[in-house]
């Protein structure tokens, strides 16, 4: 996650959380989905038709997705950080509350969940997605802070008051689990800490990082060039001071290898499947390093015959339905 405001690419949607896994939530990780939660309050006393659908804490902060007639953008962020300050500094307890599947259902109808308020013809339908998710005979429960009223099993810290500081980073999209057949969410990612030095330090980190990034200053020293559109990113073009380096290091590799009685072979880039299954990777690591490739322009021709034979099935089914009418009515 970059601190920069931006929108950018959301990361994929995590599964479901077990109790188990809840349990083992660190305490800045409770103190960051904690400030997802305040967020969101923040977000509906602005703009109170919002629907909210997942919350949790990510690496380096929290997020929480949304549904919105407002379309919120990096300029909106200094006015929810002010309505969270106020949240903040209100001090409302995470109150518990556990309730029996109908009660959640009707409060799910009525908007209640996920609002500070019953919102008439705005039922919380992410929530009301959720609640079916959870299993049977698992406890259903709210968490209350002031007048927000959240579907979640926790962790929280105890107060609002607890979370130090905090600051909102990025927007992007999501669609809803992450399935592309979902409505697409507005994400707005945060972060917290548990005072103002542990933030400061971390922002700063960041720029440090910005600053000493190998991209920019291979690019500003002329040692290289990349070329997204074309090319892809972490794939660098050498340009002749940068090639000079790359072949100075292979020759320095070549010498060491050399001085310590190593001899080196040559093989192929690419091998037959057996040998991926051979070495183990294949097995484990199929969906990460070997994924199949899609080109974006396959997948729409893929998606047009999928439709034409859905069309196709159907009109034999209208068919045969009529040739079965025709024969029985004989
Ligand atoms: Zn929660």
């Amino acid at each position: 996650m970059s601190g920069e405001n931006k929108t950018q690419q959301a990361q994929p949607n995590p599964a479901r959380k077990t109790l188990d896994d809840r349990n083992k939530m660190s305490d800045l990780e409770r103190l960051r989905h904690s400030a997802a939660h305040v967020m969101a309050t923040a977000i509906l006393r602005l703009w109170p038709d919002a629907q909210f659908a997942y919350g949790p804490p990510v690496e380096n902060g929290y997020y929480y997705d949304l549904e919105c007639s407002h379309r919120i953008s990096p300029e909106d962020f200094e006015k929810i950080e002010a309505e969270m300050k106020k949240e903040i500094k209100a001090n409302n307890v995470f109150e518990k509350l556990t309730v029996t599947r109908e009660q959640a259902i009707a409060d799910a109808e009525s908007g209640r969940l996920g609002g500070l308020a019953e919102r008439s013809g705005n039922a919380s339908k992410f929530k009301l997605d959720l609640l079916n998710q959870i299993p049977e005979g698992e406890p259903i429960s709210y968490f209350k802070n002031g007048d927000f009223v959240d579907l979640c099993a926790g962790p929280h810290v105890m107060r609002t008051g607890n979370i130090g500081a905090f600051k909102l980073t990025t927007v992007a999209s999501a669609y809803y689990k992450g399935d592309e057949k979902n409505p697409q969410l507005q994400r707005i990612y945060g972060t917290a800490f548990k005072n103002k030095t542990a933030l400061d330090e971390y922002f700063k980190m960041l720029e440090e990082a910005k600053r000493r990034d190998h991209r920019k200053i291979g690019a500003e020293m002329g040692l290289f060039a990349i070329d997204t559109e074309f090319v892809g990113p972490g794939m660098p073009l050498w340009l002749p001071k940068g090639t000079v380096l790359v072949e100075e290091l292979e020759k320095l590799a070549k010498e060491t290898e050399f001085a310590a009685g190593y001899v080196r072979v040559r093989t192929p880039h690419l091998a037959r499947e057996k040998m991926y299954k051979t070495s183990g990777h294949l097995p484990y690591y199929a969906e990460s390093m070997f994924p199949k490739m899609e080109m974006d322009e396959h997948r729409a021709d893929r998606q047009q015959i999928e439709a034409c034979i859905t069309e196709l099935e159907k009109q034999l089914a209208d068919f045969a339905k009529k040739i079965s009418e025709r024969k029985s009515g004989s």
